[in-house]
């Protein structure tokens, strides 16, 4: 199919999804206990952006010429790598559907999406709406079920050409093993965070407590690029934390389908208990509980906006992803100092920066490591923005323009001239 037609069917099943927003943010909300007043409003409205950022590029897929040395021409063509598995995690359904099934289709590859167990619901309308929109049948296929058994099957499978996943370190390297094992085909990996958000003395505490607040609270903390450690220079501290203690405080957890609602339920026993046993940690390990701390119902997977302070870096709490509604607070004096600190995890997804300063902000930009830097924001998400990560955050990137070599071969031609001697 031409990247023309493959762009115009794209663009159809945009306006498909956003015709059954209502749906599909409940089915999230139901599977994932997202708020689905913001699926309606954040998540399909991101879907579908990028689902015609990707229509509009299918039809401009392009080589180059080469300057071969002889009596040659060469050139570059661009092919679809072929069958790419997809293997998703559960926090944001159908972004991460669309982020990587939308550059794959503009590149002209055939789909297997394996959804996480836990949120199945939405992949499988979407590969119903694929069909209304005219993708050919074979084109978009999901297969829900286990990650150690239809993941598995798809990265050790012989016919499939590249495996793009998003999800834990743990699975990501399982991923690599099982592509290594089989036919060495190509991975991308977009992994785990412990992402700093560094805010300065000249910030406005105010602005800066609501970004912290919703850098670590937004879809419960389940989210990759959280920002989990919060890094606050001495001036402000105090005040800092007395608001931010605030903050979580108002910040309110409950039925997800409840339009006043902040904060719904972490998604699966399973991660409700990781939670709390991470509170436990920071609490024996000497980390002093401010706020929070246990679950906020007596039913349901529901837990208490947690702030922890006089965190430090050896602490399980500052190093690893706890995925849950969980800050650590800690203050630091000087740029080099938190330079250091904000770089001291395995992780290297994200990192915010808050400060009116573009010295200290130019300064720390270049010198986390980190695949995506917000300064004075957080969140702020654009198919345009390469996104992926550094150091055990996995390569590759998902988003921008570059993300379609993720999904394409070069080729290249070499022609010899009439008057060549070869
Ligand atoms: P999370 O910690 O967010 O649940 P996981 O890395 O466990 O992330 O899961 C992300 C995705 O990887 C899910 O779709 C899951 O089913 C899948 N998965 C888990 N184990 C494997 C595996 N061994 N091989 C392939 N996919 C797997």
């Amino acid at each position: 199919m031409s990247g023309y037609e493959r762009g115009r069917i794209m663009s159809k099943l945009a306006d498909l999804v956003e015709q059954h927003t209502e749906e599909l943010a409940a089915l999230d909300g139901a599977d994932a206990g997202k708020l689905v007043l913001l699926g309606k409003i954040i998540d399909i409205p991101a879907a579908t952006q990028m689902l015609r950022y990707y229509a509009g590029a299918a039809d401009k897929i392009h080589g180059e010429v080469l300057r071969v040395s002889g009596k040659y021409q060469g050139y570059t063509l661009k092919e679809p790598v072929g069958v790419v598995g997809v293997i998703i995690p559960w926090n944001f359904p159908t972004m991460m559907f669309f982020l990587k099934v939308s550059p794959a289709l503009a590149a002209g590859c055939t789909v297997v999406v394996k959804p996480a167990e836990q949120t199945p619901l939405s992949a499988l309308y979407y590969a119903h709406l694929a069909k209304l929109a005219g993708v050919p049948d074979g084109v978009i296929n999901v297969v829900p079920g286990f990650g150690p058994t239809a993941g598995a099957a798809l990265t050790s499978h012989m016919d499939v050409d590249s495996v793009a996943f998003t999800g834990s370190t743990e699975v990501g390297r399982l991923i690599m093993e099982s592509a290594a094992r089989s036919n060495l085909k190509m991975v991308s990996l977009e992994l785990g965070g412990k992402s700093p958000l560094i805010v300065f003395d000249d910030a406005d505490v105010d602005m800066a407590v609501n970004l912290s607040r919703l850098a670590i609270f937004y879809n419960k903390g389940e989210v990759c690029v959280a920002g989990s450690r919060v890094y606050v220079q001495e001036g402000i501290y105090d005040e800092f934390v007395k608001k931010a203690v605030e903050a979580a405080q108002n910040w309110k957890v409950g039925d997800p389908f409840d339009v006043t609602t902040n904060m719904g339920p972490q998604v699966d026993k399973d991660q409700f208990e990781r939670v709390l046993k991470y509170i436990e940690h920071g609490k024996s390990e000497g980390a002093t509980l401010l706020t929070g701390g246990k679950p906020a119902a007596d039913k349901g997977y529901y837990i208490e906006p947690t702030i922890f302070v006089d965190v430090t870096e050896d602490m399980k709490i500052a190093q690893e992803e706890i995925f849950g509604p969980v800050m650590s607070l800690m203050k630091f004096r000087s740029v080099d100092e938190v330079i250091e600190k904000a770089n001291c995890t395995k992780y290297g997804l994200a990192a915010g920066i808050v400060t009116k300063s573009l010295d200290i902000a130019n300064r720390v930009s270049r010198s986390v490591r980190a695949g995506t830097v917000w300064v004075n924001c957080y969140y702020a998400f654009d198919p345009d923005a390469p996104f992926g990560g550094y150091k055990m955050s996995g390569f590759g990137r998902d988003q921008g323009l570059a993300a379609m070599d993720k999904y394409l071969q070069v080729k290249s031609v070499i022609t010899a001239l009439p008057d060549s001697p070869w």
